[in-house]
């Protein structure tokens, strides 16, 4: 029996890709358009359609306010968070506060949880697989950044479950990474992986040797990433604009989503060339009535000056975690670098001179996340696949103990799955309950630290303080999520939690957006469809009028080629009309004549050499 197909997601910050492992070699799989990566982005269009990927990120700047990028920066992320309150300030599309203290986004007049905003990139990347296969696909490998907290994994999870596809397993980006790097090689070497993406920087030191990928230390910055590079660039342009003119172009939702497209444009060209040309006519009008344009010149020096600090972070990171894994530079033989954003040359400048050695150039960063996630889903479904994956919690765990203070029980950088228990006491007299504050951190202080959950554990003995004795076991599975579970141990009276309800949504609410997602699924397929035929049929008509002023020069003479323009005329109309209409049928047809058409554009232009 062929075994089941399960695919390896890189659910990224900026783009998502999808490979799967055919005959043993892991592939990447290009969407419709022919491109292996696809935007995380997703919107509502006027009539309520939903968009997903290239599509959404075509009408971003005219539908700016319902055009959801860099969801992946809120996604487990609690309403108070620093992280929320930045982008806050800088996207242009609403994000409300949820009812668990949780966030949600507001598109049109609809509210959307983070986690499905994730599963219909999610989505997308099943249907892509399904229309390569031919045949449907329900589990997946997810990666997520190393340093996602046990909230942000398990959102992750949720968007899974919301998109009709079981998350078998989460794992880390840089590990993944790693595992593609040494896939099907015969090495013993530690390597160490930057990946630096969208909107998260991460670093692993691992061992690799005989198939088991052994994680020894991992650290990151959730809040790092491409996105920031693109913020500096922004300001540095509204600050010149606002000197120049005395006005404020943050004000202008359309115009904050140009100059974010822009300023991406221009960070990742200077990664090839020296200097670029920003220019965005007609970007905003005066009182007056006038059209001021925006047209600036941007240097790599100048996008070096004014990101530095953002590379130096990713660094001293770096450093420290190479101190805490108590590794010296000198250990590493390799450095992989991951990450759309590994292209900029200062980042490739300074992590060679950091770690003293040239980057590995035999991945590909944009697609390595994707190709190990594959790898894994195909180690967890075939028995025959010699690797082993031992990957390590980022953060460490524990709970708050009497006068406010943090007491770990499991340290970061302890290879999972694992469980490590503690007995705790009463602090009163006749205490006959506990509460237990599940946290995640590394501050002594419990405040300081995330807080994934919290229980009670009711029906203790009188007794005076210190004599009853309460077990308290922590589990981290494989994904990286925690169970915990706290026992009397006289009675053997217990009480546990998964830490689940932290992602924000409860189980009913989950329920419901899986059951409301099912109907949808039919629509996104039809919706596709017709996209499709007008990807093809756009590709048709191109090429169709690049050739129509030359043809019709070299056949008008004759009544017969009259004719034939006028019908050619009248056929690229009724695509457009098609195409207009969404008439999936009218443009299936008028496609087929505008293909005639083009054959006999072709023949007239290869025919008189023209
Ligand atoms: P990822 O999350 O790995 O897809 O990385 C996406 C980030 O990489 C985005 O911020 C992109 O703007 C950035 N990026 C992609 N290509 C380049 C490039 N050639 N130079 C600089 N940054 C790039």
């Amino acid at each position: 029996m062929p075994t089941e197909k399960v695919v390896g997601i890189d659910l990224g910050t900026t783009n998502s890709c999808v490979a799967i492992v055919e005959d043993g070699t892991p592939v990447v799989i290009p969407n419709r358009g022919g491109y292996k990566t696809t935007p995380s982005m997703v919107a509502i269009a006027e009539n309520g359609k939903r968009l997903v990927g290239h599509i959404a990120k075509r009408q971003a700047i005219t539908n700016a306010e319902n055009t959801v990028y860099a969801s992946k920066r809120l996604i487990g992320r609690k309403w108070g968070s620093a992280a929320v309150r930045q982008s806050l300030e800088t996207v242009p599309y609403r994000i409300v506060e949820g009812p668990h203290d949780d966030v949600r986004i507001m598109l049109r007049d609809q509210v959307f949880s983070v986690s499905e905003i994730a599963a219909y990139i999610l989505q997308e990347m099943k249907l892509i697989t399904e229309e390569y296969l031919g045949e449907e696909v329900q589990k997946a490998v997810v990666t997520v950044p190393a340093y996602f907290n046990d909230a942000q994994r398990q959102a992750t999870k949720d968007a899974g479950r919301v998109a009709g596809l079981e998350v078998i397993r989460i794992i880390n980006e840089p590990t993944a990474a790693a595992l593609a790097y040494g896939f099907g090689k015969t090495m013993e070497r530690r390597v160490s992986v930057y990946d630096l993406g969208g909107g998260t920087f991460d670093i692993s030191i691992l061992e690799i040797g005989n198939g088991v990928f052994e994680v020894m230390s991992t650290a990151g910055d959730t809040f790092l990433g491409g996105e920031d590079f693109d913020r500096r660039i922004i300001d540095w342009l509204v600050a010149g604009f606002q000197r120049e003119h005395k006005i404020d172009l943050r004000k202008d939702k359309m115009v904050l989503q140009r100059l974010k497209d822009v300023a991406e444009k221009a960070k990742c060209e200077l990664s090839s060339v020296r200097e670029t040309e920003i220019n965005l006519p007609f970007i905003i009008s005066t009182g007056r009535n006038e059209a001021l344009h925006l047209q600036t010149t941007l240097s790599r020096e100048k996008l070096e000056e004014l990101t530095a600090d953002l590379v130096e972070r990713t660094i001293d990171i770096c450093a420290r975690t190479l101190e805490e894994a108590e590794i010296s530079k000198g250990d590493l033989e390799e450095v992989i670098l991951v990450g759309g954003m590994t292209r900029m040359p200062l980042v490739q400048q300074r992590v060679a001179e950091f770690f003293g050695l040239e980057p590995c150039k035999g991945v590909h960063p944009d697609e390595v996340v994707a190709l190990g996630a594959a790898i894994q889903a195909s180690a967890l479904t075939d028995e025959k696949h010699e690797i082993l994956l031992l990957d390590v919690t980022p953060h460490s765990l524990g709970i708050m103990i009497v006068g406010g203070y943090f007491h770990k029980l499991i340290e970061q950088n302890t290879t999972v799955p694992t469980s490590k228990s503690h007995v705790f006491t009463t602090v009163k007299d006749n205490q006959t309950s506990v509460k237990i504050l599940v946290l995640q951190g590394e501050s002594d202080r419990a405040e300081e630290n995330e807080l994934l959950g919290e229980f009670v554990l009711n029906g203790l003995r009188r007794a005076p303080r210190g004599e009853v004795e309460i077990e308290v076991t922590f589990h981290i599975s494989a994904d990286g999520i925690v169970s915990v579970t706290a026992r009397d141990l006289e009675t053997g009276l217990e009480q546990s939690i998964t830490v689940t309800a932290t992602s924000g949504l409860t189980e009913d609410e989950l329920k419901k957006m899986v059951e409301a997602n099912k109907d949808y699924m039919v629509e996104v397929r039809s919706g596709q469809e017709f996209d499709r035929a007008r990807h093809s049929a756009e590709k048709v008509l191109d090429e169709v009028e690049s050739l129509f002023p030359r043809v019709s020069d070299i056949i008008s003479g004759s009544d017969f080629g009259q004719d034939a323009v006028k019908k050619a005329r009248s056929v690229i109309e009724r695509v457009r009309a098609a195409i207009a209409h969404k008439d999936l049928a009218a443009l299936t047809e008028g496609t087929e004549a505008l293909s005639r058409t083009l054959n006999m554009f072709r023949g007239v232009v290869s025919k008189t050499g023209a």
